[in-house]
């Protein structure tokens, strides 16, 4: 990130790591991901932070926040470019049942069955990477739904809010997207009661966080058949433990945490834009709501 900033600006001060800061008075803007828990009270100036990623639940995490500093973090087209590519590869995946045909050629078994599964898509969270998700399933000629806290207009995606919303949405899935950041309200909700709501037979892909699905709830739903499967990018505690039994479910595809990632130089323009915005007193992009979470 450094060099990619220094691209941009090369009088820049840029210091990596607390341990590295000569002087904590002259720190005006902090880029934060797994920050020690009250870090940033120690540089009295700071005129914003910038959580770097898309979420800000790990830095909102911290109890000792600096009061009245605002929070941003990154909006990148290229992190939703791939996490789109990401979604539309493990549906086609499974839609097209190419994982067995893996296994029976391992057997060396032809396999006839050309049948495909239903064609319903949603998507937990209508924001930046939810709704890019959406027109790229829209293309490919999906039927597709999105839920989110506030009422969207989407052109072509029947779009849901509210617990009933929700419930509505589930009962027609094929194929369940969460895309929605952790926050209070999010934490836990994938779990028995609404997972059973989901079309028997439904696919669950989690590229969200980890905590919005509770683990123990997932493995009676794949194992009665309720669900065929998942794919689980995201854990609640990363990387996934060894023993996690995960690892060896035969419907469950893990990757690790990599559906999208965050090329600095691709970002490193907005973080500037908000540095210079922050300590000339303008108004930020990418604003993190502190009163939703996110
Ligand atoms: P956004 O803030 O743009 O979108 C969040 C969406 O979730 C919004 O549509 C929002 O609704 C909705 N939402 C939030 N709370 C609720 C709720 N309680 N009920 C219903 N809907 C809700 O975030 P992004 O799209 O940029 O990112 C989403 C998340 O994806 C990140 O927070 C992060 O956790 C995850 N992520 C994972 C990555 C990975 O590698 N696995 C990479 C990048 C991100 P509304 O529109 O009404 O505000």
């Amino acid at each position: 990130m450094r060099s990619s900033l220094k691209t941009l600006d090369a009088e820049l001060k840029i210091e990596i790591g607390p341990e590295n800061v000569k002087n904590q008075d002259e720190v005006e803007f902090a880029v934060v991901w797994n920050h020690p828990e009250g870090l940033l009270l120690n540089y009295p100036n700071l005129k914003a932070i910038l959580s770097c990623g898309h979420g800000a639940d790990s830095l909102l995490s911290d109890k000792k926040l600096p009061e009245g500093v605002p929070i941003v973090c990154l909006r990148s087209e290229i992190v939703a470019e791939w996490m789109s590519e990401y979604l539309l590869a493990v549906v086609l995946l499974k839609r097209r049942k190419l994982m067995e045909h893996a296994t029976n050629q391992g057997i060396i078994e032809w396999g006839i069955d050309i049948r495909v599964s239903g064609n319903q898509v949603s998507v937990l969270g209508l924001g930046f990477l939810g709704q890019a998700a959406a027109k790229v399933f829209l293309q490919m000629g999906f039927n597709v739904g999105g839920w989110s806290r506030t009422q969207k207009r989407v052109k072509g995606v029947k779009c849901y809010t509210g617990i009933e919303g929700l419930n509505e949405m589930l009962i027609k899935t094929d194929y369940l997207i969460n895309l929605l950041p952790l926050t209070i309200q999010t934490h836990d909700l994938l779990n028995t009661e609404t997972l059973s709501q989901l079309k028997r037979g439904a696919y669950l892909i989690n590229v969200g966080r980890g905590e919005t699905l509770v683990e123990e709830d997932l493995i009676p739903l794949l194992d009665d058949g309720h669900l065929s499967g998942a794919c689980l990018d995201v854990f609640r505690t990363e990387p996934l433990a060894e023993g996690h039994p995960f690892w060896k479910h035969k419907k469950i595809l893990i990757t690790p945490h990599n559906s999208s990632s965050t090329p600095p130089y691709t970002v490193a323009p907005q973080i500037l834009e908000n540095y210079r915005r922050a300590i000339s007193g303008h108004q930020l992009f990418n604003l993190v709501d502190l009163e939703h979470g996110y």
